[in-house]
């Protein structure tokens, strides 16, 4: 790889190594990346191998489901009476709070598994198991997209947001939370940074890095909501 995935005529340069991966990060636009970067069938398997199952169920479900109610008041501007779609639901909470305030909540994850158990927990949600092509192809498209902890997972950046642009309405919202390199809280040195664990995280943001690629792909961020822990939150708007 010569340039760099999201800005194109950015440089990329050797950022740094750990967990024997190795990161290039671009001048222009700060992102971080493994470069050489795994393939996607590479990253699914050790994501369906990862344990968030326990024999109860879920790992912190309970915890999970309460914070998903906790946080319907921020989505309920863009979220009620809509069209709802979280992309990457794991066992499926925030779709299931969603479908409270929404027309329609559905919610797709690569990872059948958390599917099978989103279906059995919780009804009121269109829950199913999609890959990333077979969603490129689809032709339903929501007025709300959700979108956690995702984007810093995935092989092809660039396929991940044209399977975003394709499932967001013209006019309608996007909400996504990722890792923020750029966050005070951020030891000087990355490499002690716990969130820096490849291959579970294949590549980082700042607020620069998503403000340039969600952009290139039609996006306007509306806000950056404020965060006291290194994350990104921020919803967009596609144009
Ligand atoms: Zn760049």
């Amino acid at each position: 790889m010569i340039s760099c995935p999201i800005c194109s005529n950015g440089e990329i340069d050797y950022a740094l190594q750990k967990n024997n991966y190795s990161f290039d990060s671009c001048k222009n636009c700060d992102f971080l990346f493994l470069n050489p970067m795994p393939d996607q069938n590479t990253l699914n398997k050790i994501y369906t191998e990862e344990d968030t199952k326990t024999k109860d169920g879920y790992k912190k479900a309970s915890s999970r489901l309460r914070r998903a109610f906790i946080k319907l008041p921020r989505f309920l501007p863009y979220a009620i009476n809509k069209n709802c779609m979280d992309f990457g639901c794991g066992g499926g909470f925030i779709a299931y709070a969603l479908s409270f305030i929404a027309k329609s909540s559905s919610g797709v994850d690569i990872n059948k598994k958390a599917i099978a158990y989103a279906k059995k927990r919780f009804g009121r949600v269109n829950y199913f198991n999609a890959d990333f092509k077979k969603l490129l192809d689809s032709e339903n498209q929501y007025d709300f997209v959700h979108s956690s902890e995702l984007i810093e997972h995935v092989s092809d950046i660039n396929l991940y947001m044209r399977v975003l642009e394709n499932l967001v309405k013209k006019n309608g919202y996007l909400y996504i939370t990722t890792p923020d390199l750029g966050h005070p809280k951020v030891p000087n040195n990355i490499t002690e940074w716990d969130v820096l664990c490849p291959p579970i995280h294949v590549q980082h943001f700042t607020k620069k890095t998503v403000t340039k690629l969600f952009n290139k792909y039609g996006f306007e961020i509306i806000k950056f909501y404020k965060n006291k822990k290194p994350g990104l939150i921020f919803l967009s708007k596609k144009l």
